[in-house]
């Protein structure tokens, strides 16, 4: 099959969440990208003023998610997963807790691959298939996709629009992909810590340094505190997203 992509101009109704930071830091690493980096729109009004977004990457995971369900509960906070396909396909159950805890599940690929060094139809596989395990899951289609270690290509971008997926990156880390302390993992989050922040995390160890993912279930109440003490609610993407625009 032939696969058909959207003309340059359909990458402008891309939806996207890249922070303004962000982008800045995507052209100042490759700057004779700059321009294929304008074609993938920023997204430095995405989040809504009072909010910030934590996200948590790469599982579901057993021996983790569990864990930090409980904690955001315990927080009173909401969150987007993104998720991978093949996880959620293992452990179907454990993604519809999540939603039922009122959490967004968001894409992070069938697999955990650099999905801009597949073949085009690969790379659509990935979106596709992963979108499928999400619905079939939970009856509802992811509409945010997150590449795995953040790469992302113009072709990736015209796969999104097809897709009916928005590109969502992040403004602050807790690096938690490392041996770390969740005390060293909130410090991280709490310095870039402002209203419209999109926090990354890690609900696995599956694809990091570490042994576990104790010490980003440790980091949980942490942040929220920080948060709240700023007067910052913590909500899910489309939460946010959906707040601003109204
Ligand atoms: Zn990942």
């Amino acid at each position: 099959m032939r696969l058909t992509y959207p003309r340059m101009s359909a990458r402008r109704q891309l939806r996207r969440a890249i922070p303004q930071p962000v982008r800045q830091r995507l052209y100042d690493w490759s700057p004779s990208r700059k321009r294929r980096w304008r074609e993938v729109p920023g997204l430095e009004n995405a989040p809504a003023a009072a909010s910030v977004v934590l996200t948590f990457d790469d599982g579901p995971d057993p021996s983790c998610t569990p864990q930090v369900l409980e904690a955001l509960n315990q927080a009173g906070a909401k969150a987007t997963f993104f998720v991978l396909g093949r996880h959620v396909a293992e452990d179907p159950g454990l993604a519809r807790e999540m939603l039922a805890e009122g959490h967004e599940l968001a894409l992070h690929g069938m697999t955990h691959r650099h999905h801009d060094q597949l073949s085009l139809e690969e790379a659509e596989a990935e979106l596709r298939d992963g979108s499928e395990a999400i619905e079939s899951a939970i009856g509802q289609r992811p509409t945010w996709y997150r590449p795995p270690f953040g790469s992302a290509s113009p072709e990736l971008a015209d796969l999104c629009v097809k897709h009916g997926l928005g590109l969502a990156y992040w403004s602050a880390w807790g690096q938690d992909w490392e041996d770390s302390s969740a005390a060293r993992i909130a410090g991280l989050v709490r310095r870039d810590l402002s209203p419209g922040t999109i926090v990354l995390l890690h609900d696995s160890a599956r694809y990091g340094q570490r042994d576990d993912a104790e010490a980003t279930v440790g980091s949980i109440p942490l942040i929220a505190a920080a948060a709240r003490k700023e007067g910052l609610e913590l909500v899910s993407l489309s939460t946010a997203v959906s707040d601003h625009a109204a």
